[in-house]
């Protein structure tokens, strides 16, 4: 394993390259987007450079997680937003690395990493558990949260006030950008 101390060694002069060298400074970010045809199911894996650097020319189909190609960064996606950036990790995450040999000398050569945007994640959906009474509906992230909440709802009340008094539990899918924008819940 490489040790600490010569990754840190490593990581320096890499940032004295990216910061004057041509290779890195003559980069323009902003048209750095990319297409990874899928040659499974021929999905397009759009990504996008949030860092100058080298990126691979094989990556996994975001879909089947088979092997997609590089178009060597034609967008032939227009429509599309990228789902992926490549970023170059900070010297912490890269020195989390050493436990993987292959990255982290790609990475020290140079080299991106990949994580989702952060607009993709937003609308990943996540499952949340609904306790319905009437028409009021309160949505928890968890379920213990949910038990919690029920548990206070009915200790808090008479014994008569829940007779026949029905709550409605069920789970449901939601993005979190849908959960940050639900309206401020104050109980029932
Ligand atoms: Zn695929």
């Amino acid at each position: 394993m490489t040790s600490q101390r010569e990754v840190e060694r490593l990581y320096e002069k890499l940032m004295h390259d990216v910061a004057t060298k041509e290779f890195y400074t003559d980069i323009d970010l902003a048209n750095k987007v990319n297409c990874y045809v899928c040659e499974e199911c021929q999905h397009i894996t759009k990504t996008k450079d949030v860092d100058p650097g080298v990126t691979p020319f094989m990556f996994t189909c975001e879909v089947c997680k088979a092997t997609a190609t590089s178009t060597f960064y034609t967008d032939i996606a227009q429509d599309c937003k990228p789902t992926i950036e490549w970023y170059r990790p900070s010297l912490k995450e890269t020195l989390k690395l050493r436990k993987d040999q292959g990255t982290l000398d790609h990475v020290l050569r140079g080299g991106l990493i990949d994580r989702k945007c952060k607009e993709a994640k937003t609308s990943e959906k996540q499952l949340v558990f609904v306790l319905e009474l009437n028409d009021t509906k309160a949505i928890y992230l968890d379920l213990d949260c949910l038990c919690d909440a029920l548990k206070m709802e009915w200790e808090s009340r008479p014994d008569s006030d829940i007779i026949e008094e029905e709550f409605k539990v069920y789970g449901k899918m939601m993005t979190a950008k849908e959960i940050d924008e639900l309206p401020e819940f104050d109980g029932f």
